[in-house]
């Protein structure tokens, strides 16, 4: 949804701060807009089920509650959501309140992730997010008896130059207090065109450094862990095997539809993405074509790698069931080789290859020396 109370400074998500909708972009007209795409979608690809409901980008949590029902009930005609295991909405602390959580439960939604980044008031102004640390932490106890009816998840960013080393540690701590099942870690990035990036290029200090983010997530890793929390993908931490199943299914090569400006989807080997712009992305639809700006077929290669990749992200790794014979005897190959030289960041077992922890810290890396040869 690619609403947002105002634009935060590292940002360069398809998503309009709510003082600067394009012309035409209201939460109305969104809603008919996602509605319409769901129809398309369903006429184009037949009978499609999923087991997942993702609704994120932008700040989905502002939608008024009647727009969102609307949404949601045309998702559940267009597609066969019968067997539903996972709901889950973005949500930013500011747009939280007593009856939207009542009624976002009503609405099937079982998982909330919540987007704090961080406890630190500087940091929160830095990055130019819309909630004071004391305002988010208030509305999480005051809410806490209605945010229970939810698996919670808090995103955290490390690297974040205006706050001290090892900051998370203590904020993870701090959300401890409303028994989240799920935290997400990423590094801050300077996304190029963004006002961070342009604040970068004049104050260089401000740089995202690696080794302070190496530091910070393995101190991180470290303290989940010793709470229950496994990591299993490399930026997700999960408690009770409260893993984001939504997202496994994208590790996993996984098909998935995407609606709305900018979705991505991969359906049967084909990827697109939509228009990026609500004009465009809104005059396709005004002609009953999907909105659809990019579309690319991949080939067997192609997924392969794309499967060898994204299956590494996770604690799983990959199995031999994914690859067709002699690919995955290559990639075996290749994997005993590595792990010969280090045993510390990559593990072979009978049909599986997986990477341990401090592998998935230089995931890329390995999956090109991985992949050499073998695509
Ligand atoms: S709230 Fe999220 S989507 Fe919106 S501007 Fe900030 S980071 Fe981007």
């Amino acid at each position: 949804m690619p609403f947002c109370l105002q634009r935060c400074a590292y940002c360069d998500f398809a998503s309009y701060a709510l003082n600067a909708l394009p012309e035409g972009l209201s939460f109305t007209s969104y809603a008919d807009a996602l509605i319409k795409e769901a129809g398309l979608a369903a006429g184009e690809h037949g009978s499609l089920r999923f087991t997942t409901i993702y609704i994120g980008g932008g700040t989905p949590s502002l939608m008024p509650l009647d727009e969102l029902q609307r949404v949601v009930a045309a998702m559940r005609e267009a597609f066969d959501v019968s067997r539903l295991k996972e709901f889950t909405l973005e949500a930013n602390p500011d747009t939280l309140g007593r009856d939207k959580l009542r009624q976002w439960s009503e609405l099937g939604v079982t998982r909330l992730s919540v987007g704090i980044q961080s406890l630190s008031d500087r940091s929160l102004r830095e990055l130019g997010r819309s909630y004071s640390s004391g305002g988010a932490l208030t509305a999480f106890y005051e809410l806490a008896d209605e945010l229970s009816a939810f698996d919670l998840s808090f995103d955290l960013l490390l690297n974040v130059p205006w706050q001290k080393p090892l900051q998370v540690l203590d904020d993870i701590r701090t959300l401890y207090a409303f028994e989240p099942a799920h935290f997400s870690l990423y590094s801050l990035k300077v996304e190029p065109g963004t006002p961070l990036a342009m604040r970068v290029a004049n104050e260089p200090g401000l740089a995202p450094d690696n080794d302070r983010f190496a530091d910070e997530m393995n101190a991180a890793e470290e303290l989940l862990e010793e709470s229950g929390f496994a990591r299993y993908e490399i930026s997700n931490f999960a408690r009770d095997g409260k893993w984001s199943l939504h997202n496994l299914t994208y590790w996993r090569g996984g098909d998935y539809l995407g609606l709305g400006v900018n979705a991505t989807g991969c359906i049967n080997s084909v990827r697109t993405r939509n228009h990026r712009e609500f004009a465009d992305y809104r005059a396709a639809l005004s002609q009953d074509a999907l909105p659809i700006a990019e579309r690319t077929e991949l080939s067997e290669t192609e997924r392969a790698f794309e499967r060898l990749m994204l299956a590494l992200r996770t604690t799983w790794g990959i199995s031999r069931d994914a690859f067709a014979a002699g690919i995955w005897e290559k990639l075996q190959a290749r994997a005993e080789e590595l792990a010969a030289r280090h045993p510390q960041l990559i593990v072979v077992a009978p049909g599986r290859i997986a990477l341990t922890s401090g592998g998935m810290n230089v995931e890329h890396a390995l999956v090109v020396e991985l992949a050499e040869g073998v695509f």
